[in-house]
Order: C-alpha cells, then structure tokens, then sequence
C-alpha cells in the first residue's frame, strides 16, 4: 500500500518503470496469503480451554460447571481472518480508484478531443513523410489491436497504409512533439516504435532490418518531433544497445550485425556517424 502511494505521488520515473497492475496483483497476492495463513493456522491451533484459569478459580471461588455462564463474559468472538482481509480488500479498492483517476488525469486519455486529433495528425504527416506515401497512424485506445495481450506497442500490414500503437506511444510523442516533454528511454522507444511501423509501411518484413533501419530513421524522426541531434542519436544508440541485450528473448526482432557504421544496413554508408 505504501508502494501504490508513493506510485500516486512519486516521481515519473517510478510511473514509467512500474505498471500498477503488478503492484495491484503483489498486493491482493499478498491478502491472499495472510487470508490462507491464518485459516491454516487457525485450524492447526489447539482450541483454547474456555473455562476460567486455575488460579482465577481458586481466587473467586467458580465452580467447575459454572463455563456456560462465564464464557460469554470471558470469551469475546476471535476476530476473524476474513474480517482482516475484506478491510485488505477496501483499502485497495480505494487506492485503485485514487490510481485510476490520477491516471486519467495524466495519460493519452487526458487529452481532450482536438489535442488527440493534432496529435494523430501530426504523427501521420511524420509517418507519411517517412513512408514516402500517404499513411495515417491510429492511437489504439479500445486496445483492439496492440496492448498487453498482443505483445507489441504497434501494429502495421507491412505495405499497407494505416498503422496502430498504444495510446502510451501516442501520449510520449504527444508529450514529444506538442510539449518539449523528453522522458529519457521511454521517449526514445516511443520514436522508435513509430519508425518501426513506418518502415512497415514502406514494405519491409524482416523484424530485424526493420528495427535496424527505424533506429536510423528515428534520429531524424526525434529531430522533427523537437530534439536535438545529439539527444536524438543518444535515444537511438540506446534503443539498439537494448535490442542486442534483450536479443536472446526476442530473437525475431533483434538486430544482425550488418546494423552498424558501414554494415550491410548502414542506411547512409557514407557518414560516419550510427544509429
Ligand atoms: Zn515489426
């Protein structure tokens, strides 16, 4: 619970690092275990002598069958391990609902109508440009098509005309493009999932020249969205440094070794300078 406060007020950085569902899911797994420990414990237990002590018997005088009388006196109703869980249940319920509004206030879907439709329209002109053809891009809100489930921040027929990201890209190109707002590595995967699908687009199907070819691509991409060049190529040299580190998960998408300075798929072999 404390973690889930300090997830509401904290710093950026432990928003964009943590998604809240996990925490939700430790916290209600955590309830579950107390709930399962004391049941088994309660159960393991000794049942209590509910008749006075020996030493109180001897003082006032009880009698040995006196226990139906002093049992209600004396033996107050334990308190019961799912009382304990439902209250573990209510606080985070009030927690989920305070999360859930700071997180409408603060994400893709705190924008209003008119700064969405800018934002896709702007995305798609950068993508269309890139593309070399009229392409739109679609911030997929209902997760119809990108999300937790598939896997994947976008989603693209490669050479056909639209594409799909979670409105997490569309809120860090946003935050990008419309705000000055550069969130470190979060900001540079969301260029480079725009690229990626950009490259799509234009007709590319391998996983990895894709991505190869987006890290590229995605320097100029940051520049028009409002980076520096510097920054920009810092962004992409760290989005491939990830790739080769997460390559072994994921080796449909990692990068070959043509992805260097003079490589196979060095998109400007006569500069020097990769991604
Ligand atoms: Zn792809």
């Amino acid at each position: 619970m404390v973690f889930v406060i300090a997830w509401i007020l904290g710093p950026d950085v432990l928003r964009d690092t943590v998604p809240l569902l996990v925490v939700f899911a430790i916290a209600l797994g955590l309830e579950l275990q107390f709930l399962v420990g004391a049941l088994r414990g309660g159960a393991r237990r000794r049942v209590p002598d509910r008749l006075p002590q020996q030493v109180d018997r001897e003082r006032y005088g009880f009698a040995e069958d006196d226990d139906e009388e002093t049992d209600e006196v004396l033996s107050p109703a334990a308190p019961s391990p799912f009382r304990g869980f439902l209250v573990g249940l209510g606080v985070l319920a009030v927690l989920a609902a305070v999360a859930w509004v700071v997180e409408g206030r603060t994400g893709w879907s705190s924008l209003d109508g008119d700064t969405k439709l800018a934002t896709v329209e702007r995305l798609s002109e950068e993508a269309s440009r890139m593309a070399d053809k009229d392409v739109t891009v679609g911030c997929d809100e209902a997760r119809d098509y990108v999300g937790y489930v598939q896997h994947a921040d976008g989603i693209a027929v490669v050479g056909g005309d639209r594409t799909y990201v979670t409105p997490e890209i569309c809120f860090d190109l946003h935050g990008l493009a419309f705000e000055g707002d550069v969130r470190g590595s979060r900001t540079g995967r969301a260029i480079a999932v725009l690229a990626h699908e950009t490259w799509h687009l234009r007709g590319e199907s391998d996983e990895g020249t894709t991505e190869c070819y987006a890290l590229q691509s995605g320097v100029e991409l940051g520049q028009r969205l409002g980076l520096g060049e510097a920054t920009a190529r810092r962004l992409m040299a760290q989005q491939l440094t990830e790739n080769r580190l997460r390559g072994l998960e994921t080796a449909e998408y990692r990068v070959s070794s043509e992805c260097r300075d003079g490589g196979r798929l060095d998109l400007d072999p006569a500069g020097s300078t990769f991604p």
